[in-house]
Protein backbone atom coordinates (compact mmCIF):
# COMPACT_ATOMS: atom_id res chain seq x y z
CA UNK A 1 0.00 0.00 0.00
CA UNK A 2 2.78 2.66 0.93
CA UNK A 3 4.58 2.03 -2.45
CA UNK A 4 1.69 3.08 -4.29
CA UNK A 5 0.97 6.44 -2.21
CA UNK A 6 4.82 6.80 -2.80
CA UNK A 7 4.22 6.02 -6.64
CA UNK A 8 2.02 8.73 -6.67
CA UNK A 9 4.40 11.14 -4.81
CA UNK A 10 7.04 10.50 -7.45
CA UNK A 11 5.00 10.48 -10.52
CA UNK A 12 4.22 13.71 -9.80
CA UNK A 13 7.31 15.23 -8.87
CA UNK A 14 8.19 13.41 -12.61
CA UNK A 15 5.75 15.78 -14.09
CA UNK A 16 6.95 18.74 -12.61
CA UNK A 17 10.45 18.02 -14.46
CA UNK A 18 8.36 17.75 -17.95
CA UNK A 19 7.29 21.38 -17.08
CA UNK A 20 9.20 25.14 -17.64
CA UNK A 21 9.67 26.94 -15.02
CA UNK A 22 6.68 29.53 -14.37
CA UNK A 23 3.86 27.04 -16.47
CA UNK A 24 3.37 25.37 -12.20
CA UNK A 25 1.18 27.03 -9.57
CA UNK A 26 1.25 24.72 -7.43
CA UNK A 27 2.79 26.11 -3.58
CA UNK A 28 2.46 26.10 -0.41
CA UNK A 29 -0.59 27.83 0.49
CA UNK A 30 -2.43 27.54 -3.12
CA UNK A 31 -5.26 25.29 -1.34
CA UNK A 32 -8.54 25.24 -3.88
CA UNK A 33 -7.63 21.83 -4.58
CA UNK A 34 -8.35 21.30 -1.05
CA UNK A 35 -11.99 22.20 -1.27
CA UNK A 36 -14.52 19.58 -1.98
CA UNK A 37 -14.86 15.95 -0.72
CA UNK A 38 -13.93 13.14 -3.39
CA UNK A 39 -14.10 9.94 -3.10
CA UNK A 40 -11.21 7.40 -2.17
CA UNK A 41 -10.53 4.33 -1.58
CA UNK A 42 -10.36 1.82 1.20
CA UNK A 43 -6.55 1.82 1.16
CA UNK A 44 -6.67 5.97 0.78
CA UNK A 45 -9.26 5.76 3.92
CA UNK A 46 -7.07 3.55 6.21
CA UNK A 47 -3.67 5.86 5.42
CA UNK A 48 -6.15 9.27 6.31
CA UNK A 49 -7.23 7.57 9.61
CA UNK A 50 -3.68 6.79 10.88
CA UNK A 51 -2.89 10.32 9.73
CA UNK A 52 -5.81 11.29 11.75
CA UNK A 53 -4.69 9.54 14.53
CA UNK A 54 -1.18 10.50 15.53
CA UNK A 55 -1.83 14.00 15.31
CA UNK A 56 -2.06 16.31 18.42
CA UNK A 57 -4.92 16.04 20.44
CA UNK A 58 -5.95 19.50 20.02
CA UNK A 59 -5.81 19.28 16.66
CA UNK A 60 -7.19 16.34 16.39
CA UNK A 61 -10.44 17.48 18.22
CA UNK A 62 -10.91 20.23 14.94
CA UNK A 63 -10.17 17.89 12.52
CA UNK A 64 -12.99 15.23 13.69
CA UNK A 65 -15.23 18.26 14.87
CA UNK A 66 -14.97 19.65 11.20
CA UNK A 67 -15.82 16.01 9.44
CA UNK A 68 -18.42 15.32 11.79
CA UNK A 69 -20.37 18.59 11.10
CA UNK A 70 -19.73 18.15 6.79
CA UNK A 71 -21.11 14.57 7.20
CA UNK A 72 -23.85 15.64 9.77
CA UNK A 73 -25.32 18.42 7.02
CA UNK A 74 -24.81 16.13 3.96
CA UNK A 75 -25.95 13.35 5.85
CA UNK A 76 -29.56 13.17 3.40
CA UNK A 77 -27.81 13.87 0.33
CA UNK A 78 -25.14 11.27 1.07
CA UNK A 79 -25.85 7.96 -1.70
CA UNK A 80 -24.98 5.61 0.67
CA UNK A 81 -24.41 4.65 4.47
CA UNK A 82 -23.52 8.65 6.19
CA UNK A 83 -23.36 6.83 9.44
CA UNK A 84 -20.71 4.01 8.94
CA UNK A 85 -19.15 6.45 6.39
CA UNK A 86 -19.22 4.12 2.83
CA UNK A 87 -20.69 5.15 -0.19
CA UNK A 88 -23.25 2.57 -2.08
CA UNK A 89 -21.30 0.69 -4.89
CA UNK A 90 -24.24 1.15 -7.05
CA UNK A 91 -25.23 4.40 -6.45
CA UNK A 92 -26.30 6.14 -9.79
CA UNK A 93 -23.62 8.89 -11.11
CA UNK A 94 -26.39 11.21 -10.46
CA UNK A 95 -26.45 10.61 -7.26
CA UNK A 96 -22.86 10.80 -7.04
CA UNK A 97 -22.76 14.56 -8.92
CA UNK A 98 -25.44 15.53 -6.58
CA UNK A 99 -24.00 14.63 -3.29
CA UNK A 100 -20.24 16.57 -4.80
CA UNK A 101 -22.67 19.54 -5.63
CA UNK A 102 -23.78 20.16 -2.51
CA UNK A 103 -20.41 19.56 -0.48
CA UNK A 104 -18.27 21.16 -3.48
CA UNK A 105 -17.53 24.37 -1.06
CA UNK A 106 -16.65 22.35 1.80
CA UNK A 107 -12.93 22.73 2.93
CA UNK A 108 -11.04 19.32 3.37
CA UNK A 109 -11.20 18.84 7.21
CA UNK A 110 -7.32 18.24 7.18
CA UNK A 111 -7.16 21.81 5.70
CA UNK A 112 -5.30 24.28 8.42
CA UNK A 113 -6.87 27.85 8.09
CA UNK A 114 -5.61 29.91 7.07
CA UNK A 115 -2.34 28.84 6.53
CA UNK A 116 -3.36 26.24 3.76
CA UNK A 117 -1.46 23.44 4.97
CA UNK A 118 -2.16 19.87 4.53
CA UNK A 119 -2.06 18.73 8.30
CA UNK A 120 -2.11 14.86 7.14
CA UNK A 121 0.13 15.72 4.28
CA UNK A 122 2.77 12.25 4.77
CA UNK A 123 -0.64 10.72 5.07
CA UNK A 124 -2.65 12.52 1.65
CA UNK A 125 -4.84 10.45 -0.58
CA UNK A 126 -3.94 9.42 -3.66
CA UNK A 127 -6.12 11.84 -5.96
CA UNK A 128 -4.02 14.91 -3.20
CA UNK A 129 -0.72 13.41 -4.40
CA UNK A 130 -1.62 13.83 -7.84
CA UNK A 131 -3.57 16.06 -8.37
CA UNK A 132 -2.40 19.89 -10.32
CA UNK A 133 -1.50 17.87 -13.69
CA UNK A 134 -3.41 16.14 -15.89
CA UNK A 135 -4.46 12.58 -15.23
CA UNK A 136 -3.57 10.18 -18.49
CA UNK A 137 -4.46 6.26 -18.96
CA UNK A 138 -3.68 3.72 -21.80
CA UNK A 139 -2.10 7.17 -23.63
CA UNK A 140 -5.01 9.20 -23.65
CA UNK A 141 -6.46 12.38 -21.02
CA UNK A 142 -8.94 11.22 -18.86
CA UNK A 143 -8.79 14.16 -15.87
CA UNK A 144 -7.73 17.76 -16.89
CA UNK A 145 -4.76 19.76 -15.10
CA UNK A 146 -5.31 22.26 -12.61
CA UNK A 147 -6.65 25.38 -14.13
CA UNK A 148 -3.65 27.59 -12.88
CA UNK A 149 -1.04 24.86 -14.50
CA UNK A 150 0.04 25.14 -17.80
CA UNK A 151 -1.82 28.03 -18.67
CA UNK A 152 -2.82 28.00 -22.46
CA UNK A 153 -1.60 24.99 -23.20
CA UNK A 154 -2.93 22.74 -25.85
CA UNK A 155 -4.16 18.93 -25.17
CA UNK A 156 -1.04 17.53 -26.44
CA UNK A 157 1.22 19.58 -23.93
CA UNK A 158 -1.21 18.93 -21.28
CA UNK A 159 -0.69 14.75 -21.93
CA UNK A 160 3.14 15.62 -22.21
CA UNK A 161 2.97 16.47 -18.45
CA UNK A 162 0.52 13.78 -17.60
CA UNK A 163 0.61 11.58 -14.73
CA UNK A 164 -0.07 7.81 -15.78
CA UNK A 165 -2.29 6.92 -13.68
CA UNK A 166 -2.52 3.47 -14.72
CA UNK A 167 1.03 2.92 -13.02
CA UNK A 168 -0.07 3.57 -9.95
CA UNK A 169 -0.46 0.28 -7.81
CA UNK A 170 -3.74 0.77 -5.27
CA UNK A 171 -2.00 -1.34 -3.46
CA UNK A 172 -5.13 -4.41 -3.77
CA UNK A 173 -3.41 -7.21 -2.13
CA UNK A 174 -2.97 -4.96 1.15
CA UNK A 175 -6.45 -3.53 0.73
CA UNK A 176 -8.13 -6.90 0.80
CA UNK A 177 -6.26 -7.68 4.00
CA UNK A 178 -7.65 -4.05 5.49
CA UNK A 179 -10.71 -5.40 4.22
CA UNK A 180 -11.37 -8.44 5.71
CA UNK A 181 -9.89 -7.22 8.67
CA UNK A 182 -12.98 -4.27 9.14
CA UNK A 183 -15.22 -7.06 7.11
CA UNK A 184 -15.25 -4.92 4.06
CA UNK A 185 -15.63 -5.23 0.56
CA UNK A 186 -12.22 -4.18 -0.40
CA UNK A 187 -13.50 -1.95 -3.37
CA UNK A 188 -15.46 0.10 -0.88
CA UNK A 189 -15.25 3.99 -1.34
CA UNK A 190 -15.84 6.70 1.01
CA UNK A 191 -14.58 10.27 1.64
CA UNK A 192 -12.05 12.01 3.80
CA UNK A 193 -14.78 12.81 6.45
CA UNK A 194 -16.42 10.08 6.37
CA UNK A 195 -13.16 7.93 6.37
CA UNK A 196 -12.54 9.49 9.76
CA UNK A 197 -15.58 9.83 11.64
CA UNK A 198 -17.67 6.56 10.06
CA UNK A 199 -18.31 3.56 12.18
CA UNK A 200 -17.20 1.19 9.07
CA UNK A 201 -13.17 1.96 9.37
CA UNK A 202 -12.64 0.92 12.78
CA UNK A 203 -13.49 2.55 16.54
CA UNK A 204 -13.74 6.79 16.89
CA UNK A 205 -10.38 8.47 17.10
CA UNK A 206 -11.99 10.62 19.57
S1 LIG B 1 -6.00 15.60 2.62
FE1 LIG B 1 -4.67 17.38 2.60
S2 LIG B 1 -4.02 17.65 0.47
FE2 LIG B 1 -5.81 16.30 0.47
S3 LIG B 1 -7.62 17.62 0.16
FE3 LIG B 1 -7.32 17.39 2.38
S4 LIG B 1 -6.03 19.15 3.00
FE4 LIG B 1 -5.86 18.93 0.77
Amino acid sequence: MISAFETASRLWDEASTRTAPGEVACRAGCFGCCIGLFEISLAEAVLVRSGVASLPDEVRADVLSRARRIVAESARAFPGDAERGLLDPDRTEAADDAYFEVVADRACPMLELPSGRCRIYAARPITCRTYGFAWAKDGAMIHPPCGLNLPGASAGRQLQASIDIGRIDEGLGVAGEIAEELDLDPDVESTIAHAVVGSAFGPRLG
